[in-house]
């Protein structure tokens, strides 16, 4: 490689002198890119898992009714500190309903911002975990 090639910095993008295997301009550079690389994401992957958590646990807390299902309104839930960003999956039935779920909670949006709350116990059953959820 012709000592003249240009590099630039992974983390700023300036040109970078000297030596041609050098990755970043400067220590605080490579410290810099590493904290990203290393840090950053983890804590933004903490940060959903831990929404959709309490996304789970506001549904789960919401939806008292006996046969799995509550209409709650959407303030509810906000007050509660629901995400409407965050969920797990979505269930489109044949009838066009859009079910929203967190794990194995979930919302069927019925409008004017009421919410149907439901829970889908076979999402336990297929991963093995209904029995313990019944003892609990
Ligand atoms: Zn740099």
């Amino acid at each position: 490689m012709p000592a003249t090639a240009e590099k630039v910095c992974l983390e700023c993008g300036e040109k970078i002198l000297g030596r041609t295997d050098k990755r970043f301009c400067s220590d605080a550079c490579r410290n810099l890119y590493h904290y990203h690389a290393n840090n950053a994401p983890i804590n933004y992957v903490r940060n959903v898992v831990n929404a959709l958590k309490r996304n789970r646990r506001v549904l789960s807390e919401l939806n008292t009714g006996a046969d799995g299902k509550t209409k709650v309104h959407r303030d509810r839930l906000l007050e509660k500190g629901y995400s409407f960003m965050y969920h797990t999956n979505t269930h489109r039935t044949k009838a066009g309903n859009n079910y929203v779920f967190c794990f194995e909670h979930g919302y069927l949006e019925l409008g004017e911002n009421w919410f149907m709350l439901v829970r889908r116990d076979e999402y336990l059953g297929r991963s093995g975990d209904l029995k313990k959820e019944e003892k609990a």
